[in-house]
């Protein structure tokens, strides 16, 4: 055996043991994690046991790319996996760290335990800030996305709806991450340049549904896009006036809807 190949084996084997004692997480037979109950068949997605009631969860196990069927409480410790995986761990770590702070100062200020939604969005108000302040627009856009996906998961889709049409407003201004105020460089480095701007059409997409849900026409979309953009406009000063930037987002959103 070559020295290269012998000092392989070795990493091999310790990345075999690493991941060992998580390698037999969630079941790879159509069986109920939490009733042991047999299934008709694999799900390929969130599902209610028949025989228990319990939601199953479908994930990918990192150790082996099997599918596999677990518990609610098991997500964590599979993505968590993935992160290993991944090299992001240390990031994982810290984010988990950052949330169970959350977790603990909103318990103490409601009294009772919080939602898992009511944690997150208290997070992505404290990041709005923190990205605001060191001028990271692209990061602040991130937030907001992020702020109208959890609306939409409570089914609050009309203040989705006018967070995602914010989302849009920024994009259409070319958000920058410039990590600095100094006006030297924000002169070749502006925070907002709408030669960069980028509409991203999953955004669009989310918009598309809410209007067709509510059947809203074009007149009270635009309204409250005006609304929303002329807030925005006048608190972050964008180049791009909410009338200019309706024009745009105007093509956008109708472009899809009259096939
Ligand atoms: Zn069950």
């Amino acid at each position: 055996m070559s020295l290269i190949s012998a000092i392989k084996n070795i990493f091999s084997a310790k990345r075999a043991s690493d991941s060992s004692p998580h390698a037999d997480i969630g079941n790879t037979e159509p069986i109920c994690p939490y009733c042991d109950a047999a299934i008709d068949k694999m799900p390929g997605r969130k599902k209610k046991c028949p025989s228990c009631g319990e939601f199953i969860y479908v994930r990918t196990r990192p150790s082996d790319k099997k599918k596999i069927l677990i518990r609610e409480d098991q997500i964590s410790a599979v993505e968590e996996q993935w992160a290993i995986a991944n090299g992001t761990h240390e990031q994982f770590l810290a984010i988990r760290e950052a949330y169970e702070k959350e977790k603990d100062v909103l318990r103490n200020k409601f009294g009772s335990d919080p939602s898992e939604n009511d944690i997150r969005w208290s997070i992505l108000n404290k990041e709005l800030l923190k990205h605001a302040q060191k001028f990271q627009w692209g990061f602040y856009r991130n937030a907001r996305l992020a702020m109208g996906d959890i609306l939409k998961k409570e089914s609050k889709d009309l203040e989705a709806l006018d967070t995602y049409m914010e989302v849009c407003y920024l994009d259409v201004n070319g958000p920058n991450n410039c990590c600095t105020r100094d006006p030297e460089i924000l002169r070749d480095y502006p925070p907002f340049d709408p030669k960069m701007a980028f509409v991203a059409p999953g955004v669009i997409g989310y918009i598309d549904n809410i209007i067709g849900n509510y059947r809203l026409t074009q007149e009270q979309v635009e309204q409250r896009f005006i609304k929303v953009a002329e807030r925005i406009h006048k608190s972050l000063k964008l180049p791009v006036v909410p009338e200019r930037a309706w024009k745009i987002l105007k093509k956008e959103i109708y472009k899809t809807q009259e096939t």
